[in-house]
């Protein structure tokens, strides 16, 4: 297989060279030349594949279509290492519970930061340990988070060889047991940066650290940001499973409801679907940054500035741009680079905005694509919440709960509706206080976690004093 960029570059390039990268050359996000196909007695033999072998099994499966650059029994050791159950919590891996009448839930947060970044970040981890030894490589990750990222990526990363993490967050502003979380961690390759500042000023440094080609060489400084392709497919994964388990043969559709930011999620869905798998809907939920939302209304992306993103109560769905919208803006047009250039490369940048509405394609995103969308506010959220507990019993967490809320505008008789449940409630703890007047229920393994001995630097908003603490550590060991 090979990947090919966004924005029409004419190189090619194959899943190892692009796992350690993050944009195209040209600016542009990578996606595979094309999709492979997955006929209805593929599906069958992939559906006992999960129900007989299980979820890294599948996984296997569905990698090896896009992988042909790793033996296929490494690859398989590799998702083998990953998608265990005393990783996740449950042989399923991720199981789906029924919820009311045709709405289900699919469990991503039983990893080890309780959100579904770690379904894909733990594989990142395997992958990016066996690729760094194949080639004797180093590589030191510089992010920026607000919380679900960060921390998944250092559960990722804790322990492996050749991998160090620096990881900026706003000193302060993530919630107490998000806090908890990254700082107790005390691996030696492991090193959390408390900014004193807001999210902004942490990306802002990312970007300096990006722009600054004669450092980012020197120590071999790379990112895992959500545009990562080798994310983006691992989470293609759990869509297949999602199905499996709420249909029992392939001749029937099942939707998919999926809380939103930066559209790495959804875009997993979409790429599923064009698979083949047989996917009736793909719901974008968004919050009150309902950048995505808009889009599918109207046709109009327009990006937001930091003055006009809202802090929620969902915040790891706070964002002013969807940074893989591209992706789906891509197919969608029909696969022309030249034009995704000018639209993502030159409109948006002069701009902030650009408009399809008048373009005939726009309305196959819901005709051909399947996308719909819809929003959720505050009162929504907390609205969801307190219905979801007093008729099931069941805590959601705040970015879950907009997806429920936006899920039951859109189910449809005879489709199952999947809600994926993107963090479990207790990294969110306020917010389910103030819906339901009770403390969320915390998974025993994560007892008395904010007792622990912590390692954080707090740091000022400073580009210098930030390189010098890099350079410091990557010297050292
Ligand atoms: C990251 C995240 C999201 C948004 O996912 P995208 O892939 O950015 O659309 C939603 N909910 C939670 C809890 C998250 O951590």
């Amino acid at each position: 297989m090979q990947y090919l960029s966004t924005r029409g570059h004419p190189e090619r390039k194959r899943f190892c060279e692009i796992l350690l990268e993050g944009l195209a050359p040209d600016g542009g996000l990578y996606l595979p030349e094309h999709y492979p196909q997955v006929t209805g007695a593929e599906l069958a033999r992939l559906r006992s594949v999960y129900a007989i072998q299980g979820y890294a099994s599948l996984a296997f499966e569905v990698l090896s279509l896009y992988i042909d650059d790793i033996p296929a029994d490494d690859l398989k050791a590799l998702c083998i290492k990953t998608y265990t159950s005393e990783v996740f919590g449950t042989d399923a891996i991720v199981p789906v519970r029924p919820l009311e009448p045709g709405l289900f839930v699919e469990a991503l947060s039983n990893g080890p930061t309780l959100a579904f970044k770690d379904m894909a970040m733990q594989l990142l981890g395997n992958l990016f340990e066996y690729e760094l030894a194949r080639r004797g490589e180093e590589l030191n990750i510089f992010g920026a988070t607000s919380g679900d990222t960060g921390s998944a990526a250092e559960y990722a990363m804790r322990g492996k060889h050749g991998v160090r993490v620096f990881m900026t967050s706003p000193h302060g502003r993530m919630s107490p047991f998000q806090q908890a979380q990254m700082f107790s961690l005390l691996d030696d390759n492991i090193h959390n940066i408390a900014i004193e500042g807001v999210f902004d000023d942490c990306q802002d440094l990312v970007k300096a650290v990006s722009n600054d080609l004669d450092f980012k060489s020197r120590y071999k400084i790379g990112t895992v940001n959500s545009i990562n392709w080798a994310r983006l497919l691992a989470q293609v994964v759990y869509y297949f499973a999602g199905y499996f388990q709420v249909t029992s043969d392939n001749a029937q559709h099942a939707s998919f409801t999926v809380p939103s930011g930066n559209f790495g999620n959804v875009c997993a869905g979409h790429v599923a679907r064009m698979m083949g798998l047989p996917i009736a809907q793909l719901v974008v939920a968004t919050n009150e940054n309902d950048v995505l939302d808009e889009f599918f209304r109207t046709g109009v992306y327009r990006v937001r500035g930091s003055a006009d993103t809202h802090e929620t109560s969902s915040p790891s769905m706070d964002i002013s741009k969807a940074s893989n919208f591209e992706r789906f803006v891509f197919d969608l047009l029909g696969r022309d680079g030249a034009r995704i250039d000018t639209l993502f490369g030159h409109e948006l940048s002069s701009n902030g905005r650009f408009d399809l509405s008048a373009e005939p394609k726009f309305a196959q995103a819901h005709a051909r694509y399947g996308f719909v969308s819809g929003k959720s506010t505050h009162a929504d959220r907390l609205q969801t919440i307190r219905s979801v507990y007093q008729a099931f019993g069941q805590m959601v967490d705040t970015h879950t709960a907009d997806g429920i809320k936006v899920a039951r505008e859109h189910v449809s008789a005879g489709v199952p509706m999947v809600v994926l449940e993107t963090a479990l409630p207790i990294k969110f703890a306020a917010t389910i206080v103030e819906a339901l007047d009770q403390e969320p229920d915390r998974p025993s393994k994560f007892d008395g976690l904010e007792l622990l001995p912590r390692r954080v630097r707090v740091m000022a908003a400073d580009i210098t004093q930030v390189k010098d603490y890099i350079r410091q550590h990557c010297a050292r060991s």
